[in-house]
């Protein structure tokens, strides 16, 4: 089982979900074509998803399209369920890096399908992740800057203030359905810039403040 650890401090926490936003930054939605959601679009990756810094993705068999997205990630450190605005940043242990990798090529199918998309998204090694910086390190986490690049190229550039969801409405409406519990893990929606990776790749995720993670691409 996957142990997220929180620096500085002595706490690991096993991971028991991730909950996932889609379609939280408008840029990148027009990229791919997708109307803006009135509704959050939320879905879940296993913990098993889970590599830590210097992993290898894996990329199935079944798919041919395989695409970054960086994402600003929340670690859960107080259980709660129907949690308020007000309250929500309460519940925030520290912040991480992510990269939400999505097989671009079985989405799209999945979606024409009106299937779910686990398969394209909770494959084992998806989720590349970082340690946690405690929450109280991060001035705003509504004004950090994500990048990724591919073999040292930029790819995605931009803005956590970019996002159209605020973190405590995620929080709010995430616990609306899951109880979120310690040790869960929230994405928070990928900016403009995904692009494909493919094997010999490797990945640079960074938000400022937070952290640093490298992969590489079998
Ligand atoms: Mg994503």
């Amino acid at each position: 089982m996957y142990h997220t650890h929180l620096l500085g401090t002595s706490k690991r926490w096993p991971v028991g979900k991730i909950v996932c936003l889609g379609r939280n930054y408008s840029e990148h939605i027009k990229e791919l074509g997708n109307a803006v959601p009135d509704k959050p679009v939320i879905f879940i990756k296993p913990s098993t998803s889970i590599i830590p810094d210097g992993g290898t993705v894996i990329i199935p068999d079944y798919s041919d399209d395989c695409h970054h997205e960086v994402e600003l990630a929340l670690l859960i450190g107080k259980s709660g369920k129907n949690i308020s605005q007000a309250t929500a940043m309460d519940h925030i242990a520290g912040y991480g890096v992510a990269i939400d990798l999505t097989l671009r090529d079985v989405q799209s199918a999945q979606k024409e399908k009106g299937l779910p998309w686990e398969i394209a998204k909770g494959f084992d090694t998806s989720c590349p992740l970082s340690d946690f910086v405690p929450a109280d390190q991060v001035s705003d986490p509504h004004n950090l800057q994500l990048t990724l690049s591919v073999n040292e190229e930029i790819k995605q550039d931009g803005n956590s203030s970019l996002m159209m969801r605020s973190i405590p409405q995620i929080i709010e409406e995430m616990s609306a359905i899951f109880t979120l519990e310690e040790g869960d893990i929230i994405l928070t929606g990928t900016p403009a810039g995904v692009s494909r990776v493919q094997s010999g790749d490797t990945m640079i995720a960074e938000i400022e403040q937070v952290g640093r993670i490298k992969v590489s691409v079998k």
